[in-house]
């Protein structure tokens, strides 16, 4: 997946540069996070993510790709 929007991301904990890698899970898929609101007229709303890793200290970072979608339409 590439998505430039993250180059320079630097680690909130050390300030490295982060690395894209993917979240392998079992089934492998990348996750999904997902918003839901009660009521007939609201569908769920959701976006895929994207996985950042520093290579200095390990901390990870999980970044909605498509943020915009997880607005509902009337927020
Ligand atoms: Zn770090």
């Amino acid at each position: 997946m590439e998505n430039n929007d993250n180059e320079n991301m630097k680690c909130l904990r050390c300030g490295e540069e982060m690395v894209t890698a993917n979240l392998l899970m079992y089934p492998a898929s990348q996750p999904v996070v997902q918003r839901t609101r009660k009521g007939l007229l609201s569908a769920p709303v959701q976006s895929g993510t994207q996985c950042l890793v520093c290579i200095k200290c390990g901390y990870i970072e999980l970044r909605a790709t498509q943020p915009h979608k997880l607005k509902f339409r009337t927020e």
